[in-house]
């Protein structure tokens, strides 16, 4: 079966990195692979040509693909449109909601060849290979009701923080069959001492894991959650959690990792479509330089070939291709160690080639 990919190059430094992820698409169509790859307007590029970041064309496209591979949206060149639902950003946001992508992978591996580039200790961080899932759809992000209004004569602002059994069961199936695949260990992070949403999150993780014997569940509150990740973070396999406390953790954990340039992620839906992107954005006071690294887009295409379109082995190839390329001492500018010599965009896509 031909997979349909759609390739979102974005703003930024998204159509720099996105070029080479479509250099690498190619190889992997010579190499074998059955894809068609189109590509689309999203973000404050689709705003200049469309008036708005998803436009209906797009999104079209995007349902019609098994995957999506993003590049970045966003820049201050869009920062003052005042209508926020014309905002870049919105794209995403659209894209996200319109395909139900739910399940929030965010890998945070440290390549051992970069442990020296790291600012934190190398003992604390080398090695790490952290896998948090977020909740990407429900939470205090989307609850009802929300709003800021009038009440005893001031206003008050309000979100409500809501999850349903069957919400917290899709992404702890999630958590748990990624746990299965990798470590055999899940962490579920919540704030059931103090809120009861995250009771019932807690319970249905519980009646989850009989279904999964081979894995070890354990649960911790995210204050705790926060202060293991930068204490001792390698002792964290899968993390599982929801929509706020993700976003905060999966940053985090990012950062630990010294080279958000590496870092790939995904949005999945519930029939294995997904989205793909860096989990860095779109570096604007970068853009257009031929500096920015590729790799973590890149690396994209490898999540994207081993989560939507089943294709392990080609996926293997990226990933091997890529540490091979450190291996060998490439380094673009933020990756490098002091002293080493750096190479641009396009150099870096060039090695990964060579190398695949
Ligand atoms: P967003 O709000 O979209 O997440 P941001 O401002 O938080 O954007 P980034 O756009 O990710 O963050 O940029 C943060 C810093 O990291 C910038 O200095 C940027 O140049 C750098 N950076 C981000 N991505 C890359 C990359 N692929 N290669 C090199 N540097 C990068
Ligand atoms: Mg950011």
């Amino acid at each position: 079966m031909t997979h349909k990919v759609l390739l979102l190059p974005g703003d930024g430094i998204g159509p720099e990195i996105a070029a080479q992820a479509a250099r690498l698409l190619k190889a992997c169509q010579e190499a074998g692979l059955d894809i068609d790859v189109e590509e689309g307007l999203v973000g404050g590029s689709a705003y200049d040509v469309h008036g708005e970041p998803l436009p209906a064309e797009t999104l079209e496209k995007a349902k019609a693909a098994s995957a999506i591979l993003l590049g970045a949206v966003g820049g201050p060149k869009w920062d003052k449109i005042e209508d926020l639902s014309k905002r870049p950003e919105k794209g995403l946001l659209g894209l996200r909601k319109n395909l139900g992508l739910f399940g929030n992978l965010r890998p945070a591996m440290l390549y051992p060849q970069l442990a020296s580039a790291s600012s934190l200790k190398p003992e604390l961080v080398a090695g790490l290979d952290i896998m948090i899932v977020r909740e990407l759809t429900g939470g205090i992000y989307f609850g009802q009701p929300r709003g800021i209004e009038e009440r005893n004569g001031e206003r008050v602002g309000f979100n409500t923080y809501i999850y349903s059994e069957s919400e917290i069961e899709r992404i702890g199936r999630v958590a748990f069959e990624m746990a299965q695949k990798r470590g055999k260990k899940l962490c579920s992070v919540d704030k059931a001492n103090v809120l009861e949403v995250t009771i019932l999150w807690r319970e249905v993780m519980e009646r989850l894991a009989p279904e999964y014997p081979d894995v070890e569940l354990s649960h911790m509150y995210v204050d705790n959650a926060a202060m293991q990740l930068v204490r001792a973070p390698k002792q964290f396999d899968v993390v599982v959690t929801g929509n706020m406390f993700g976003d905060i953790l999966s940053d985090a954990a990012a950062m630990l990792t010294g080279s958000i340039g590496m870092l790939p992620s995904a949005s999945l839906n519930e029939s294995g479509q997904g989205m793909y992107e860096p989990c860095h954005g779109s570096a604007p006071d970068i853009a257009g330089q031929n500096v920015a690294n590729p790799l973590a887009m890149m690396l994209s295409v490898a999540m994207m070939l081993r989560y939507s379109l089943n294709e392990n082995a080609m996926a293997e190839r990226i990933e091997n291709a890529v540490g091979s390329v450190l291996d060998g001492g490439l380094r673009t500018a933020d990756i490098a160690s002091k002293g080493m010599q750096t190479i641009g965009t396009d150099a870096m896509g060039d090695a990964v080639l060579a190398a695949f």
